[in-house]
């Protein structure tokens, strides 16, 4: 006899009928909640790449005044999805707009994070927002990179400023300050490398980008968003650690949300930076760049 076909792992949405062995529409299951329903329900977390501490604070925040209780499968759900709506509330903040012009926005992240694409989906946004929108391609090392942000300009409709393969990424951000302003641009997104191999140099390249702007405007750059990918997992939160290092960073884009059921990492990255997350990448077109809803976020991830 053929076997069943297997459902594709996924973690926190199996949670319920592996606690109670039910699936949420069978009649009311209530279980104890006791010492093996917290265990399991840490182990599920953890699984969902919340990281240990983040599942353990989690899970006792759950258990707190309700050890010994009989709760059914939905009461379970509930209680997690609120606890973790609630983790998530306070890091939903949509990019910050100033009055500045153009204001600067430094994008960090390691190649292959999906910066490039990102900074296309948000050009398209602000620009369909009515924001005048200049990029500057700073990852001026690869010039696979250069002609990939010239695609995403032309889609978004935006220009980019690009400099000669290997020349000085700080210089082109300079004559970018430059060009913005007479543009009379609202903003202006500024790309940069993502090799971690060498990590002095990317410090020492992207500290001269940021003191170089600032002979322009000292306020700049106002936001420096990193972009992380949420299949990597718990590397996301070694890449926050190093890019913290490295840059001044003001809040986070992730991506690839459409192809994990791994989200739990952002519950961590929550949890243990508080860093404001700005946006979420659902996709590789254009419009696949949605606003972070923690309520939405924390029912999708407890099923
Ligand atoms: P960069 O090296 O950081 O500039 O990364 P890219 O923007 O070039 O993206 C790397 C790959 O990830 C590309 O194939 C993108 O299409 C893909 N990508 C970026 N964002 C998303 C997303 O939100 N969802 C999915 N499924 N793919 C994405």
């Amino acid at each position: 006899e053929a076997p069943a076909p297997v459902e594709p792992e996924k973690p926190t949405r199996s949670l319920l009928s592996r606690l109670t062995g039910a699936a949420p529409a069978k009649p009311v299951v209530r279980r104890e909640l006791d010492d093996e329903m917290l265990e399991q329900l840490e182990e599920l977390l953890i699984a969902s790449d919340m990281g240990v501490d983040t599942a353990l604070r989690v899970t006792a925040n759950i258990a707190e005044g309700r050890f010994g209780k009989r709760l059914s499968t939905e009461e379970i759900k509930t209680l997690l999805s609120d606890e973790i709506t609630r983790i998530m509330e306070s890091v939903a903040k949509p990019l910050p707009l100033y009055p500045k012009k153009p204001q600067v926005v430094l994008v960090v992240g390691v190649n292959g994070a999906g910066k490039t694409t990102t900074i296309g989906k948000l050009a398209s946004q602000f620009t369909a927002a009515g924001k005048s929108v200049v990029i500057a391609a700073g990852d001026t090392f690869r010039a696979a990179a250069v002609e990939q942000l010239q695609v995403w300009g032309d889609r978004a409709g935006v220009p980019v400023l690009t400099a000669p393969e290997g020349s000085d990424p700080a210089s082109l951000a300079f004559d970018a300050m430059t060009q913005a302003e007479e543009m009379g641009a609202d903003l202006l997104m500024i790309d940069t490398a993502g090799r971690l191999q060498n990590r002095q140099d990317l410090m020492e390249e992207l500290a001269k980008i940021v003191r170089v702007i600032r002979k322009k405007d000292e306020t700049a750059p106002h936001n420096t968003v990193l972009v992380l990918d949420a299949t990597t997992g718990q590397n996301a939160l070694s890449q926050v650690e190093t890019f913290q290092k490295l840059a001044d960073v003001s809040g986070l884009v992730m991506t690839k949300l459409d192809g994990t059921a791994k989200g739990g990492v952002l519950v961590a990255l929550a949890d243990k930076f508080g860093l404001p997350i700005h946006a979420i990448g659902v996709g590789e077109k254009i419009d696949d760049l949605d606003a972070f809803d923690p309520k939405d976020f924390a029912q999708a991830l407890t099923g």
